[in-house]
Formats: structure tokens, C-alpha cells, sequence
């Protein structure tokens, strides 16, 4: 299977899943969306309404701003594949809980795999703590850390930026460093989509 074929059959299994509760409430399951060859995978949280009601992923503000920070750096959202930590919407946008991340990692575990992107880029605390567990946001937003071999980029999710106006130059400043990052991205060689066993494999660059 080619992986812009494992990307449909992942998106299949995403739409028929019962393996949380959340299949329960969703009116569509969000797999997440873009080419099988990106350089750039965006892991944000989970589906909102719009998301929910659309069967895609960052079509509200939040995915509005996410297309202009894009465009600062010369890019557009049909580029880069876009997804979330889980696929259902949690009833009232309440945060995921840790089962239903269990539950789900598995898709994103494979989408991963199939696009062997350059860089990763977790958006809020949720992606974040996939591979940087006990860590602040705050302290590491904007710093590519190199996670078994791919390179992983914490930032904060564009919605944060919409509700706290100060963190919308923080935001737009980690992602002016994009660009330089892919480059460095092609050097990486053998990635692995596991978290570190240990932090010393984190190493920063
Ligand atoms: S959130 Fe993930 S694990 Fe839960 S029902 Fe949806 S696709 Fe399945």
C-alpha cells in the first residue's frame, strides 16, 4: 500500500470507529487532510463544532489563522497534512481525555508513518505532551527538539493565539522558523514516530 493508500484506509477506519466514546456524540469523524508526501505535519487537539459538522480539520478561526501564519512563511494548507490528537469532537469541546487519546493514537501513529514528514508540529498541550510529556508550553514553545529521530516543533494552537492577543507575535515568530527547520529536517535520517524512552535523546537544536 502506497501511503497516500494508507491514508484513505486510515481515514475509512476513522469514520466507522467505535474504539471511544466519543464516536457516540460526533456527527463526523475528522481523520485530518493533505498530501501523503508533506514535509509538514500540523497535530493539533481535537475537533470543534465546525470541524465536527464539516468532517475537517481547522476550517473554523482558529484554521483561518492557521492559513495566514502559513502564508507568512510561503505556504498554503494544501501543502502541509493537518490533523488532530483524537478524531471525534468531545461533547461541548471539553478536552480529550486520556483514554480517548489511547484510543486514538493509533491513527495518528500511522498517518505519521505513511507521510514520514520532515517536521512535526504540535499545536497546544495535548500534541505537545505525545512527545514531550512532562513539559511546559511555555518553556518549550519554538523549540525543535530532535524526538528518535524527527524533528518535533511544540508551538502554541493558533485558537490560544485568538484568545490572548499577546501570544499572536509568539506564535507568528515560531513559525518564521519553519522554513529553516525543513531544511534541517532533510538531514534527519531513519525517523521513528515513538516518544523518547529517556530525555537524553532529546537534543536540541
Ligand atoms: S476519537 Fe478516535 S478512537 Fe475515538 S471513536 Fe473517534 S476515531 Fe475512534
Amino acid at each position: 500500500m502506497n501511503p497516500g493508500e494508507e491514508l484513505d484506509a486510515i481515514a475509512a477506519e476513522v469514520a466507522v470507529c467505535t474504539d471511544c466514546k466519543l464516536h457516540r456524540s460526533r456527527k463526523n469523524a475528522v481523520p485530518g487532510e493533505g498530501p501523503a508526501d508533506a514535509e509538514l505535519v500540523f497535530i493539533g487537539e481535537g475537533p470543534g463544532f465546525h470541524e465536527n459538522e464539516q468532517g475537517r480539520p481547522f476550517v473554523g478561526a482558529a484554521g483561518r489563522f492557521l492559513e495566514e501564519l502559513l502564508a507568512n512563511i510561503g505556504m498554503s494548507r494544501e501543502e502541509v497534512f493537518i490533523c488532530n490528537v483524537i478524531k471525534c469532537r468531545p461533547p461541548g469541546n471539553r478536552d480529550p481525555q486520556v483514554d480517548e487519546i489511547q484510543a486514538c493514537s493509533k491513527y495518528l501513529d500511522r498517518q505519521i508513518r505513511a507521510i514520514n514528514p520532515k517536521v512535526i508540529i504540535t499545536l497546544g498541550r495535548y500534541s505537545m505532551a505525545r512527545y514531550f510529556p512532562n513539559a511546559r508550553i511555555s518553556t518549550i514553545h519554538g523549540k525543535a527538539r530532535v524526538v528518535n529521530g524527527r524533528l518535533v516543533m511544540p508551538m502554541y494552537h493558533p485558537a490560544a493565539a485568538l484568545h490572548q492577543p499577546a501570544l499572536r507575535r509568539v506564535v507568528e515568530e515560531d513559525f518564521a522558523l519553519l522554513p529553516d527547520l525543513i531544511a534541517r529536517g532533510q538531514q534527519i535520517s531513519s525517523p521513528e514516530d515513538k516518544p523518547p524512552a529517556d530525555p537524553e535523546q532529546l537534543s536540541m537544536f
